[in-house]
């Protein structure tokens, strides 16, 4: 038995949810919360995969203020850190962080605050930990709880490994094999496993998974018409709010950010080409200021842990169906409605299918990833609810959302066989050798310099879909892509061949369905001018709002913290929609705890009652 053991007292019931509200000022636990936060204070070790934005940091953090005694928290970015403890700071909660890029000011604070007992959640990287003296410092110091932030980092199964997580195993044993409450957003059972093996070797913990759906994500993907129009139209919906746009490469990602500043939104650009000085610049804005779109490659992202990002566009294809979850899945981690909108087109699947190809990985791998990336396509083309699609190649079983395009606008399909054969037998004659522009020039029936110069205006197929454009065209590929009838080979350029299944529909053994909505006539194109925000808004409400938000901005630029820290976004909405008249009722809006109503309370509640 640990010292620490003497300090575990069960806490008086209904303490836990006191503290949520007094502290937190949150009105109730989120979805699986309570019984993990209840099993910790039994003094049980736990294993627990939640999804992205369900409120992780709380499991350990509640239980830390209704016992007593030190919580240490391994977290494996300085970013994390420095933010999960600027929030618990202002949630009146001793917290602080062990890190190379503190102060000599900021390390006496902590130094003395753990030496005198007072420190409640202290944070540390792993190779913080590892390093004897700090574990021996600690050792003495006693902790209570040990908390393993994205714990997936731990097994080399994960997407993650990170050596140094290999040996917390250790830390943990050197400091009396302390109670542990491991956390992940993983929930892949072989690395499911790798935890429990390297993290707790003496006792299997309690282990609670909990579904990969992220409600709160509204899901949509369309295809690339006009890229810049369908972009417009998106952000429309999102004037003034924090967002990400994921672009493939550098020059499009700068391009993007100009276009998006073009348009008056406070637009800045992320991407591996930018020089470190500049790229911490932007991130830091974008953390800290309220409203900025981040134009970005996938380098932007991980670690990053705003929680009041509205929305998250991409304005080329992810990687795989990971990558795509992972990615909106920095959307909406305050639980709170956001959006999410996925652009695909032909050239994006040349490119990732190219990538593919020409990496490092071994054949095996290639063959895992091919299958990750067409899995997308089948996603971006499915038939029926997206989350249900989604989440059914997770191996989660679901009704459909009501929370996606399909399920919203619907989806119907229409025999589209004899379309299907004119595309087949098009390709199949000219010698399975040409990429789309040329078949699509071959069924509309174009004399481009190509078809001329192949002879290809004599085939039987030349103009057989006139009646079709060329959108509707490249829809039908891709769709034709998704149901396994060809196939695209990336030898010089993508040429399109044909396969089994796809000669089975060619000979009339076998029928396609398609959707209907690829044949559909599309909208005129609008750009140019300011984005404005579309949804008719209660003018008296945006003006309250904005007043309560550049207040917000006031007091973060002060204390050098991001917005969310003061607030977050709930909490300014939840003022403008209950119109707090005192202190009192100031406490009971969302995310209002003792210490913020302590230390903004009065001047929010000015902004209010003098609007
Ligand atoms: P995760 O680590 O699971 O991605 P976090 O712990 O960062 O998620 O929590 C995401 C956001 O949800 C944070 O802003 C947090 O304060 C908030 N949150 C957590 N629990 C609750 C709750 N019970 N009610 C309201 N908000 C909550
Ligand atoms: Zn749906």
């Amino acid at each position: 038995m640990t010292a620490s053991s003497a300090l575990r007292n069960h806490g008086e019931p209904g303490k836990p949810l006191l503290i949520l509200h007094d502290v937190f000022g949150y009105s109730a636990f989120r979805q699986g919360q309570e019984e993990i936060i209840q099993t910790v204070l039994n003094g049980e070790n736990v294993l627990a995969v939640m999804p992205t934005g369900s409120g992780k940091s709380l499991c350990f953090q509640l239980p830390t203020l209704v016992r007593e005694g030190l919580t240490l928290v391994v977290s494996p970015l300085i970013a994390l850190m420095r933010d999960q403890v600027a929030q618990l700071r202002n949630n009146g909660i001793e917290a602080g962080s062990l890190n190379s890029a503190n102060s000599a000011e900021e390390n006496r604070r902590v130094v003395d605050a753990v030496r005198e007992g007072r420190m409640r959640l202290l944070y540390a990287s792993p190779e913080r930990l590892v390093q004897g003296a700090a574990a021996e410092w600690l050792n003495r110091a006693g902790v209570s709880l040990l908390a393993i932030d994205e714990a997936h980092c731990v097994s080399q199964w994960g997407h993650d490994f990170r050596p140094e997580y290999a040996l917390l195993g250790e830390v943990r044993r050197r400091l009396g094999n302390v109670q542990t409450i491991a956390l992940t957003a993983t929930a892949d059972v072989a690395t499911r496993q790798d935890i429990l093996s390297k993290l707790f070797d003496e006792a299997t913990p309690r282990v609670f998974v909990q579904g990969f759906d992220r409600p709160n994500l509204y899901l949509a993907m369309q295809p690339k018409e006009a890229l810049r129009r369908q972009i417009r139209q998106f952000l429309t919906k999102h004037v003034g709010e924090s967002g990400i746009v994921y672009c493939s490469t550098r020059d499009t990602t700068d391009e993007m950010a100009e276009r998006l500043r073009g348009d008056g939104v406070h637009a800045l650009a992320y991407h591996a080409g930018l020089d470190a000085g500049t790229r911490a610049r932007h991130q830091d804005t974008f953390l800290k200021e309220d409203g900025v779109v981040m134009a970005a490659t996938v380098a932007f992202g991980m670690g990053i842990d705003k929680p009041d990002v509205r929305f998250v566009c991409h304005a080329a294809l992810p990687k795989s169906i990971e990558a795509y979850y992972q990615e909106i899945g920095r959307a909406g981690r305050d639980g709170a409605p956001a959006d999410t909108l996925t652009l695909y087109g032909l050239d994006d699947m040349r490119l990732r299918r190219m990538q593919i190809e020409q990496s490092d990985a071994s054949p095996e791998q290639k063959i895992i990833e091919r299958q990750r990336f067409n899995a997308l396509i089948a996603l971006c083309e499915a038939p029926r609810c997206r989350r249900q699609t989604l989440l059914a190649y997770f191996g989660e079983r679901s009704e459909p959302c009501g929370h996606c395009d399909l399920c919203q606008d619907g989806v119907t399909l229409y025999d589209a066989t004899v379309d299907a054969q004119k595309l087949l037998s098009a390709i199949v004659r000219t010698g399975e050798r040409f990429g789309v522009e040329h078949l699509i020039a071959v069924l509309t029936g174009d004399e481009t310099e190509a078809i001329l110069k192949f002879g290809h205006q004599h085939l039987k197929t030349f103009g057989v879909g006139k009646d079709r454009g060329r959108q509707v065209w490249r829809s039908l590929i891709r769709q034709t892509y998704a149901a396994g009838l060809i196939n695209l080979e990336l030898a010089e350029y993508g040429r399109w061949s044909v396969t089994e299944r796809g000669w089975a529909v060619l000979k009339g053994r076998e029928t396609v369905e398609l959707r209907a909505d690829a044949l559909r006539p599309k909208e005129k194109a609008r750009t140019g001018g300011k984005l404005k925000p579309e949804r008719g808004h209660n003018s008296d409400d945006e003006a309250l709002l904005t007043a309560l938000k550049a207040l917000r901005m006031q007091f973060a630029r002060e204390a050098d913290v991001p917005a969310y820290v003061v607030f977050p976004d709930r909490s300014l909405i939840d003022m403008v929609a209950q119109r707090p008249q005192t202190l009192d009722d100031m406490a009971n809006v969302h995310g209002v705890g003792q210490a913020k109503l302590a230390r903004y309370g009065e001047a929010f509640l000015d902004v209010i009652l003098r609007h």
